[in-house]
């Protein structure tokens, strides 16, 4: 498979856009450089780096839509497949992941496409927690409709955020590595006319495909093309990008909400500590002495 797929490298990034004078709203984006990113902290098998990708996909979208620089909006996709539990975050477009088993996978289903839906499982949960920086977040759930992502999602902002939306996720990846990641999220807002919903009912196919169309054509062109006819205006454009945010700074912090009775313990029992971020698999190590000061910290 692939053997002569043109690997380009367009940048990744996500275009906001409205049809018919705001009926409908629509999120376009490649995050191919994302699931490359995601493939070479986690080396994932196929299967988990396509179900990753979708994911983040996803989570930049959300990310992108709260506009907030200060937000951020945490995905957890908990099914009972083998990959166990994924978490993705953003702050805007800015996005990192983990998953409990990346190594996992399974073999082609019968079509020959990724069996991500059992990967991630049929059973189970989405959940979204939105943080504005508010007192209490925002926390929206669904269950998992195939484990596909693209029908969880849409079920999500149907369900949850009672926004009806298509979604359609795609990662073409293969022996663990992306040729081409990317995603549409189509919405209609109130007052929109059932001429457009069957246009977009009808164009819908177009999507299907999302991860091979996005591979080369810039997606100005492909949005142009998609969306002919129904007054598609671009509001903005964005970059996404996977991106950790840990820091030392943050390490310390958790170490001191750990308690003086765990951190004695560290520096008695283990004298230092190495906390590995799940999301960048940077390793921040302790000393005995850094222990010995967050512990004075930790009494004030
Ligand atoms: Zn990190």
């Amino acid at each position: 498979m692939n053997e002569n797929f043109n690997v380009l490298n367009l940048p990744d990034e996500m275009l906001h856009m409205t049809l018919m004078g705001g009926q409908a709203k629509v999120l376009l984006c490649r995050t191919t450089a994302m699931a490359r990113r995601a493939a070479e902290i986690h080396c994932p098998s196929s299967t988990a780096l396509a179900a990753m990708s979708r994911c983040m996909t996803a989570t930049a979208m959300l990310g992108v839509m709260m506009k907030d620089d200060n937000a951020s909006v945490t995905v957890t996709v908990a099914g009972d497949g083998p990959l166990g539990k994924m978490t993705a975050v953003a702050h805007g477009g800015k996005v990192k992941i983990s998953a409990h088993h990346p190594e996992a996978d399974l073999p082609l289903k019968a079509d020959g496409h990724l069996d991500v839906g059992g990967l991630v499982g049929r059973h189970g949960r989405l959940t979204v927690i939105k943080d504005l920086g508010l007192k209490e977040p925002y926390v929206g759930q669904s269950q998992l409709v195939s484990g596909e992502l693209g029908e969880d999602f849409a079920q999500y902002f149907t369900v949850s955020e009672q926004q009806p939306s298509l979604v359609a996720l795609g990662c073409l990846a293969h022996e663990g590595y992306c040729l081409s990641a990317g995603g549409v999220l189509v919405q209609a807002m109130p007052g929109c006319s059932e001429e457009l919903l069957e246009q977009l009912e009808l164009r819908s196919v177009f999507f299907t495909a999302i991860s091979r169309e996005v591979a080369d054509v810039a997606l100005e062109d492909l949005a142009k093309a998609w969306f002919d006819g129904l007054e598609m205006q671009i509001l903005s454009r964005e970059t996404v990008a996977y991106q950790c945010d840990c820091s030392r700074d943050k390490m310390e912090k958790a170490l001191i909400a750990l308690g003086r009775d765990e951190l004695r313990q560290l520096i008695d029992e283990d004298g230092g500590a190495e906390l590995t971020c799940h999301f960048c698999r940077t390793a921040h190590r302790f000393s005995r002495q850094d222990l010995t000061e967050l512990l004075e910290r930790a009494s004030r």
